[in-house]
């Protein structure tokens, strides 16, 4: 059992100086990713406001996370967004990502809703990792086989994964350190970046996975 350095985290007051090490075996189980939205995919900001009578809701997302989330999907690794706040952003960016899952729901039941996508897909909770940040998340993190939290998580969130924290905060790199973390654990992050470098070195579109 390798013995993890206690960590001073907990909202975003403190962040962890070492990446998590995600063991090699746990790593390859992952068939599922799921992200939380609001404090993982963003730094937890919205800009919200009306525009001639009609209410308009903004989000930053992070360049890089989107690439990290492409990676995640060459690998084979099917990926989510599930949200407990509804926006046409959210709609909009996983729609550009191309993420295989979105639940976008009010009441925040995502358990229920992660239940339910690998029930569809034959793929146990033990073969999902998921990254959040607050307590909307917590049922989640104690369910999934590798459970991980971004360097802003609130305490409640953080202990539910404090040994799987990330460097980089929510809408900062956190989903981009947590995609080459997981693939380079699996031993494929080397592999997809040359596929997907060569793929852009081609004279012509490349076919397949390769968006
Ligand atoms: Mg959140």
């Amino acid at each position: 059992m390798t013995a993890f350095p206690p960590l001073l985290g907990g909202n975003g007051t403190t962040t962890s100086a070492r990446a998590p090490v995600f063991p090699a075996d746990l790593a390859r189980r992952i068939r599922w990713v799921g992200f939380d939205v609001d404090g993982v995919l963003t730094d937890g900001g919205i800009y919200l406001g009306d525009v001639v009578g009609r209410r308009l809701e903004f989000k930053r997302y992070d360049i890089q996370d989107g690439l990290g989330i492409l990676m995640l999907r060459m690998a084979g690794i099917r990926t989510g967004i599930v949200t407990g706040r509804v926006s046409e952003s959210v709609r909009l960016r996983a729609e550009e990502l191309g993420v295989d899952d979105l639940v976008q729901d009010a009441r925040a039941m995502k358990l229920r809703a992660i239940r339910r996508i690998g029930e569809e897909h034959g793929i146990g909770l033990d073969e999902m990792a998921y990254l959040g940040d607050d307590l909307p998340d917590v049922a989640v993190l104690r369910a999934v086989g590798l459970p991980v939290v971004v360097a802003n998580a609130t305490d409640d969130a953080w202990r539910e994964a404090r040994r799987f924290t990330l460097t980089r905060g929510g809408g900062r790199g956190a989903v981009r350190e947590f995609a080459e973390l997981l693939l380079k654990a699996r031993g494929e992050w080397d592999a997809i970046v040359e596929r997907y470098v060569s793929s852009r070195a081609m004279d012509v579109e490349p076919e397949g996975v390769v968006p």
